[in-house]
């Protein structure tokens, strides 16, 4: 059996707890791999051996380490579709969507070459009399990235880009559920140039996060998973003074006005409430069709959409819409939440349940499922599926669809599907969540703006990638400089006479 260990100091450590977790195929159902899962001092040494490197590298010049980065991005794009491999067959989803996995991320680390440009500070020229003012961001020292399975090349890049790039060590610990590709990035970084110790990849669970929060060394902590670890950890880590930015889950909204192009607005519910299995946390998982002829209608186009999906294996290649989802966990959970909709009272209109592809019969594949009279009162609309379901929740009116977006505790996105200039702008002045389409279902924003969600989906002032990123991983310090008078009023400058 495969055995997959940590990154320390530029090489593979074997990891010496004794204790490992299972690394899925999904599509089989099979275990690939045995991840070693750290203890609390293999996760301390690994920090005190990154403070050492921080040294270095914190007073490197930005210039030289946005070099770093720019040939890391060439390296990303040689190795595009090895990643994408290893990705697809430890997460499940298709090969293009993991290609765009790392796209997105390399996104990122093509932003973060403007590092020198970033973090720049002020200058004030006579604050006061013979007195200047200037300000300049410094890096934090070691921070730390605790990123989820689903998008195991992105998310770990938009936090080792910008926190490295600023200057600091970064302690990463990636999901156990595929730990593959942080560890082929961080053997990236270190051929394009990043010195041994600056990124440390420390595999493991709850006991290395523990850790992480526990080690008066760590400076900040930049987490993306479920609301109750992101609220848990961006908690613990106030208490012990350290910076956090914490990102959770989602229930994603989109409102269709009766005077949408529906077709637009089908397809558009498909690819983002479908794709990667809903395992996105920008999937829409609500649809609100506002006015019962605009639901019907709706509903008629959705459903041969939606039995038309091909769902496969990521070895099937372009002809696969989505993949299975991580774990068999994964799995029973959506089916319960999908047998509690039905309980409630919900109208499962597409009944995936049965579904079962030949020759994977033991793999984490789930139907794709459409509900429809959703309510808010229902599980399945108060919870987060992470799986091919998705709800519709008919409105009477476009007040009663935006207070339901309004009302939910989750607000990472949202959409709204319109041909009206003015409810578009109503609605993306008044929404309370932090990313929204017009007549785009999934607004992710690109690297040079930040992504972030309000209320229960996102804890902390800052949000990820942008300048946003570059504040997070550096702190400000403001220096007010008066100079006495010197040479230039006592000196003599001029050639004399000799006496
Ligand atoms: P998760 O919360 O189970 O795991 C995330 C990380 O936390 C992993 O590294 C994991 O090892 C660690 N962890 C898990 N349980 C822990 C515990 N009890 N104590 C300490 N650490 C623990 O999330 P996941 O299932 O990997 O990812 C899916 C979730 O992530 C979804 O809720 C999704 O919406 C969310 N997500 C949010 C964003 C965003 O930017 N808001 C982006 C992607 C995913």
């Amino acid at each position: 059996m495969k055995e997959i260990h940590h990154w320390i100091d530029g090489k593979e450590v074997k990891g010496t707890s004794g204790r490992f977790s299972d690394v899925f195929n999904p599509a089989t159902g099979e275990v690939q791999a045995r991840l070693s899962l750290a203890t609390r001092a293999e996760l301390d040494a690994a920090v005190d051996s990154a403070a050492k490197a921080q040294v270095a590298w914190g007073s490197t010049n930005p210039q030289r380490r946005a070099r770093v980065m720019m040939k890391f991005v060439d390296l990303l794009n040689r190795d595009m579709d090895k990643l994408a491999e290893a990705l697809s067959s430890e997460h499940g989803k298709t090969f293009p969507d993991a290609k765009g996995d790392v796209q997105r991320g390399l996104e990122v680390i093509e932003f973060c070459i403007g590092a020198p440009h970033l973090l720049k500070g002020e200058y004030t020229d006579s604050a006061g009399t013979g007195i200047d003012m200037y300000s300049m961001r410094q890096p934090l020292g070691v921070v730390a990235g605790i990123t989820p399975f689903n998008f195991p090349a992105m998310i770990p890049l938009w936090k080792m880009g910008p926190a490295l790039a600023a200057g600091n060590a970064m302690i990463l610990k990636p999901s156990e559920r595929d730990p593959s590709v942080p560890l082929m990035l961080a053997r990236l970084l270190q051929e394009a140039g990043l010195p041994d110790g600056v990124l440390q990849v420390v595999n493991g669970d709850k006991e290395s996060v523990d850790a992480i929060l526990d080690n008066p060394v760590i400076q900040a902590v930049g987490f993306v998973g479920s609301t109750p670890i992101a609220q848990y950890i961006y908690e613990r880590a106030a208490a012990t003074g350290k910076r956090a930015q914490c990102f959770g889950g989602a229930k994603n909204h989109m409102i269709i006005m009766p005077d949408a192009d529906l077709d637009q607005a089908a397809d558009a519910l498909v690819g983002a409430g479908y794709g990667a299995a809903g395992e996105r946390c920008m999937a829409i998982s609500v649809a609100v069709p506002v006015g019962e002829k605009t639901a019907d209608a709706l509903i008629e186009k959705l459903v041969p959409r939606i039995e038309k999906l091909k769902v496969g294996p990521w070895t099937a290649g372009d002809d696969v819409d989505y993949g299975p989802v991580v774990t068999r966990a994964a799995k029973e959970n959506i089916h319960r939440l999908v047998q509690s909709g039905i309980d409630q009272g919900a109208e499962l209109v597409v009944d995936g349940r049965d579904f079962s592809l030949q020759g994977y019969e033991d793999g984490f594949f789930v139907g794709p499922h459409l509900f429809d009279r959703v309510t808010p009162d229902m599980d399945i609309y108060k919870t987060e599926i992470f799986g091919p379901v998705l709800s519709t929740v008919r409105a009477g009116s476009y007040e009663e669809a935006i207070g339901l977006a309004m009302h939910h505790e989750y607000g990472n996105g949202t959409a709204i599907f319109t041909r009206d200039g003015d409810a578009a702008r109503d609605f993306a002045n008044r929404i309370n969540i932090g990313m929204v389409g017009i007549n785009v279902p999934i607004p992710v924003p690109l690297a040079y703006h930040t992504f972030g969600g309000w209320k229960k989906s996102g804890f902390g002032d800052l949000n990820q990638h942008g300048p946003d990123a570059f504040r997070f991983y550096t702190r400000t310090k403001t220096v007010t400089a008066r100079w006495p008078s010197g040479i230039k009023e006592g000196g003599e400058f001029n050639f004399k006479a000799m006496d």
